[in-house]
């Protein structure tokens, strides 16, 4: 009996459990990038509070700008990681201060951004802090 055959059977099987293991715990684990690329992440269009559900490496794909993804239905970088409003528990977008909204904005005036934002979804202010 050759080695190969001897140990080839025993180790597939530990290579399984161990692919298991790695699958249950989520991959999030670095050097596991098919699974991190299959996994399904929810995305929220900024222009019209609508989220949209891909695998990871379709977002990667289509690039990234300003920190902004590519809405594929639109072909506009709008798509940004979405906050649970705390009225209502929609998904929606985060308030929208980047670099060209904060631009020339005093502290106070940023707060009053942040105070003024209200849910796309049911209109009540977010509270973003
Ligand atoms: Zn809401």
């Amino acid at each position: 009996m050759s080695n190969v055959t001897k140990y080839g059977v025993p180790a597939a099987v530990l290579l399984g459990i161990l692919a298991v293991f790695i699958w249950v715990q989520g991959g999030d684990e670095p050097g596991m990038p098919e699974l991190v690329n299959a996994r399904l992440i929810t995305l929220v269009d900024e222009a019209t509070a609508e989220t949209m559900e891909r695998p990871y490496s379709d977002w990667d794909a289509s690039g990234k700008r300003g920190g902004k993804y590519k809405n594929p239905e639109t072909g506009d970088y709008t798509m940004v990681v979405p906050i649970d409003c705390p009225q209502c528990g929609a998904q929606i977008p985060p308030c929208p201060l980047d670099e060209a909204a904060l631009a020339g904005k005093t502290a106070d005036e940023i707060l009053a951004l942040k105070a003024a934002y209200k849910c796309p979804k049911c209109g009540k202010p977010v509270g973003v802090r």
